[in-house]
């Protein structure tokens, strides 16, 4: 667990503290409020705050004067029509923020989803802890002799245990620099802001992150999935269970359309009602290209 007792201490403590409000509340989000849950060797995700819950999102669409609930099937309904028909804005009545702690590597692919608000732990005011990522035997793995941008098969033995000692090794004696380096002892000492400069990319940032329900399943849609680095995927997986519990008829519709479901061209669709119709389709015939024919296969589940 990468926390301290002082930590949890605090958690259990905001934790035990309770509010009467007249605001509406998702029992499976206030389980999970200020709760850590960890990822990676020392990353954690927690849920700072929240509002909403599924009932807002058909509350806005039919834009009531109450709470704009009908009954579950007919919540459930409208929540899966709005999902189907890209209908984004009701889903944006609900908001989340995270706190979450992360690799620098890592947090440079999540800061590219723009549509969230960010504030990050300052290492020009505060010293960062020693705190390096280091993959676990599971994750160290070749790279990928298909996928440029992917990983292959995991590497073993000698050479497994040689990266990883490179990696801890590189990252001891760049922390080792960096206390140096800080060090006022008989010297000035350098300025974090610029001691930090020579930190490797899997040390650790922590950082609160707020976004709306909507650019959050765009966010896991596109993170969540097999095609993301394993090391932001298990962050949104993470976040895929606490969105369940907070939204269930969303996240159901969500993963349904959005997780579960596919875009398919006009020109694929042709295929697809070609084949319907008993034609033997080729990718020669197809009007595709090698890869989107090869990706068409993979759709349905036949090649
Ligand atoms: C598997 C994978 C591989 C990737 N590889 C690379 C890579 O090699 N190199 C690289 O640079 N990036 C890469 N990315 C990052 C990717 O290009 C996007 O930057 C990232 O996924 C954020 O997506 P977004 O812009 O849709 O999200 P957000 O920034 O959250 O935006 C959400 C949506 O809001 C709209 N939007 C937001 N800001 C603007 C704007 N300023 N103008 C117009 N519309 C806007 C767009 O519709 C956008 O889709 C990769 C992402 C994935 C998932």
């Amino acid at each position: 667990m990468p926390l301290t007792q002082d930590q949890l201490a605090e958690i259990e403590a905001q934790r035990g503290q309770t509010t009467p409000t007249l605001r509406a509340t998702a029992p499976g989000m206030e389980n999970r409020l200020y709760t850590a849950h960890p990822v990676l060797d020392h990353g954690l995700i927690r849920v700072i705050d929240y509002m909403g819950d599924d009932a807002a999102i058909c509350q806005a669409a039919r834009v009531s004067y109450g709470t704009g609930t009908k009954s579950v099937s007919n919540d459930e309904g409208l929540i899966r029509y709005l999902m189907r028909h890209w209908h984004s804005t009701p889903f944006e009545m609900c908001e989340v923020k995270f706190h979450v702690k992360l690799p620098v590597f890592v947090a440079r692919q999540w800061i590219r989803h723009r549509t969230a608000n960010v504030n990050e732990y300052s290492a020009r005011y505060s010293i960062l802890d020693r705190e390096f990522y280091i993959p676990a035997p599971d994750a160290l793995a070749a790279q990928s002799t298909v996928n440029n941008q992917g990983r292959g098969e995991l590497l073993e033995g000698e050479e497994a245990a040689r990266v990883l000692d490179i990696l801890k090794t590189d990252a001891a004696r760049a922390y080792d620099n960096y206390e140096a380096m800080l060090s006022t002892e008989g010297q000035k000492g350098l300025a974090r802001e610029l001691a930090r400069m020579n930190l490797p990319a899997n040390i650790y940032t922590q950082w609160y992150w707020k976004t709306d329900l909507h650019n959050l399943f765009h966010f896991l849609r596109l993170r969540a999935d097999v095609h993301a680095q394993y090391e932001i995927r298990v962050y949104a997986q993470v976040m895929c269970e606490i969105v369940a519990d907070w939204v269930p008829l969303a996240y159901k519709a969500f993963a349904d359309y959005r997780m579960g479901g596919v875009n398919l061209s006009a020109t694929a669709m042709d295929c697809v009602r070609r084949m319907l119709k008993g034609e033997t389709v080729t990718q020669e015939n197809s009007g595709m290209s090698a890869g989107e024919w090869r990706e068409f296969e993979g759709v349905l589940g036949s090649g």
